[in-house]
């Protein structure tokens, strides 16, 4: 069974065929994948719960299906940055607890209440706003407070956490809200050795020590990531909020790959070629003409480009599967499109698949491969994957 979302329509209840009909380019998802990496995650977070990160429409996977996947696979909490992606989740019926942390001043936090939305607490002008959200609604606020333990990001610093302590006491005190986590985010969790990391976990266990001390006592201390949840099990404390290996992709590249962590990755991006045309040597090819045929050749149009998530920059750098064979980019990525030069002897016709990204298990590149060619991340090559791109869900 197959489903096709795009991020604005994310739970079509629709069961069309895969890929969509007259599609040029497609996301496939695997979900099977997502459920399977979010049960690995589990067995190794052990006594730890596992919240499933799936801001950003899940890393470009789709939210809501992507959701439900991690859901199944043992996840008992969803985590998204901003409020509108939790309330979108509620929207579709998913019931599983769900935080979010960045909200600015003024957003509905009612609305957030009345959908039972556990909010994150990092600046007494937030908790005072909770804490009106909690009054109008008559309802307790569950609340995770965040500290800064050194990523210099969001969260409560130094004497600024000295100063929530206090305030998120009274409210607790007086039923507006229910401290029920504290929480921070480490800057170097890719290496586990670094020095910050150690010394994160004991400002983060310092700052909890000081809660206690205000009578905030939280069931739910968390603090790792994706390569936290996979290297350095002394940071899982209560729960895990694994994003990108939920989607099967390594977070420590050079530490291991998907398969040595026993993930694999679920999205495979596919376009069609629209046209193959023949080209006589030294011909100029896309904008600028950075690439020049050597010789008579066929020349392939591909119809994806920088907006749909294609990096600009992998133009002459990043490599495609076409038939069995590897091709580099010919050339400038534009807007909508990009070249292959498909050599003299190829076989395959307009309307062929090209496949960019995937497990690498067909010979096609993986979005770390993508990463690298493109000199970035491969969290960036996924979540940019644009919007004009259908989601095509399989492996329910
Ligand atoms: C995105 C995010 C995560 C997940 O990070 P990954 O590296 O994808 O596992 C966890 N916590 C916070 C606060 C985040 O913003």
């Amino acid at each position: 069974m197959t489903s096709q979302t795009t991020p604005s329509d994310h739970d079509a209840a629709a069961v069309p065929a895969a890929p969509p009909r007259g599609a040029s380019a497609w996301v496939e998802i695997d979900l099977g994948a997502i459920a399977d990496n979010t049960r690995e995650l589990c067995r190794r977070a052990g006594s730890a719960e596992v919240m499933a990160v799936v801001k950003a429409d899940a890393y470009g996977h789709g939210l809501v299906p992507s959701a439900q996947a991690a859901l199944r696979g043992g996840a008992t909490w969803l985590g998204v940055a901003q409020l509108a992606e939790a309330r979108h989740l509620r929207a579709a019926g998913v019931e599983a607890r769900l935080l979010t942390w960045l909200y600015p001043p003024g957003a509905d936090l009612a609305g957030a209440l009345e959908d039972d939305i556990d909010l994150s607490v990092m600046a007494p002008w937030s908790l005072t706003e909770v804490v009106a959200a909690a009054r109008a609604t008559g309802r307790t606020a569950r609340v995770h407070l965040k500290v800064d333990t050194g990523l210099g990001r969001g969260g409560a610093l130094g004497a600024g956490w000295t100063e929530l302590l206090p305030l998120a006491a009274t409210a607790q005190a007086e039923g507006a809200i229910e401290v029920v986590g504290i929480w921070s985010h480490f800057a170097y969790a890719d290496a586990p050795d670094h020095p910050t990391v150690r010394h994160q976990q004991e400002v983060f266990e310092a700052a909890i020590a000081e809660a206690q001390r205000h009578g905030i006592r939280p069931a739910l201390r968390h603090l790792a990531n994706s390569a936290a949840t996979l290297t350095n099990p002394s940071a899982h404390y209560d729960l895990v909020r694994p994003g990108l290996a939920v989607y099967g992709l390594s977070p420590v590249p050079d530490l291991g790959s998907p398969t040595d962590f026993g993930l694999r990755e679920a999205m495979r991006v596919v376009a069609r070629l629209l046209a193959v045309k023949a080209s006589p040597a030294g011909q100029g090819v896309s904008y600028a003409h950075a690439y020049t045929t050597t010789a008579d050749t066929l020349l392939g149009l591909v119809p994806m480009g920088y907006a749909d998530g294609v990096p600009r920059a992998a133009g002459g750098r990043a490599q495609v599967l076409a038939g069995e064979r590897r091709l580099t980019i010919a050339g400038r990525v534009c807007m909508d499109q990009f070249v292959l030069d498909l050599g003299p002897d190829f076989t395959g016709a307009a309307g062929d698949e090209v496949v960019l990204l995937g497990r690498g298990s067909a010979g096609e590149p993986t979005a770390q491969d993508w990463a690298e060619a493109a000199g970035t991340i491969n969290y960036e090559i996924v979540t940019r994957m644009g919007p004009r791109l259908p989601r095509v869900h399989i492996g329910h």
